[in-house]
């Protein structure tokens, strides 16, 4: 990076806060989405966990579903973990080429951490937080799958598109966040 990049978070609901706090650690400059006006001269985007059915509605209240499209579709990159990843599958947004199951590992009882290898991430097993998250069903050709867990896509890239089903910014892990930026570049 040569310069601190601007990063939008979506911030309608959920744990945007957290991504911010990793993103700025990163050497990033943040930006608080809210409106299609908010997306102007942003480098790359983050659309965060919370709850998939309230995002939904937010992003329709807004008006934000075409600004959000257009912004995936133009290249920069986007990230979605956990909720933010079912708002990019082909039920919602429609811009990733994936069907998130919405808490497929179960509700409740099913928050759970798990260690495990992501591919293009270096410096061994990631350690990850998931809650009531959503894995993979189903995936085009150009999906390309980074990390399973239970025999399960749960990163997933496709061109400037990445998807988590889990939380790196709540770990203290900020390799997923890294390797984001590095989309950039
Ligand atoms: N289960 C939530 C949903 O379906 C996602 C949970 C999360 O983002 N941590 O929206």
């Amino acid at each position: 990076m040569s310069s601190a990049p601007l990063v939008g978070v979506l911030a309608l609901q959920g744990g945007f806060e957290a991504h911010e706090k990793v993103l700025r650690r990163l050497g990033a400059d943040t930006r608080q989405v809210r409106v299609p006006a908010d997306l102007e001269g942003l480098q790359a985007l983050v659309i965060p966990g919370g709850e998939s059915t309230v995002m939904t509605l937010g992003i329709e209240r807004e008006g934000l579903g075409e600004p959000l499209r257009a912004f995936a579709a133009g290249g920069r990159p986007v990230l979605g973990t956990c909720a933010g990843m079912i708002m990019l599958d082909r039920l919602h947004l429609g811009v990733l080429d994936v069907l998130a199951q919405r808490n497929a590992f179960g509700r409740q009882v099913r928050s759970f951490e798990a260690d495990f290898e992501v591919e293009g991430v270096a410096g061994g097993p990631v350690h990850a937080i998931f809650i009531r998250a959503p894995w993979i069903a189903e995936h085009g050709p150009g999906v390309q799958v980074l990390a399973e867990v239970d025999g399960h896509p749960v990163a997933v890239r496709q061109r400037n598109l990445l998807a988590l089903s889990f939380h790196p910014e709540l770990t203290g892990e900020d390799r997923l966040h890294r390797f984001f930026l590095r989309m950039l570049d």
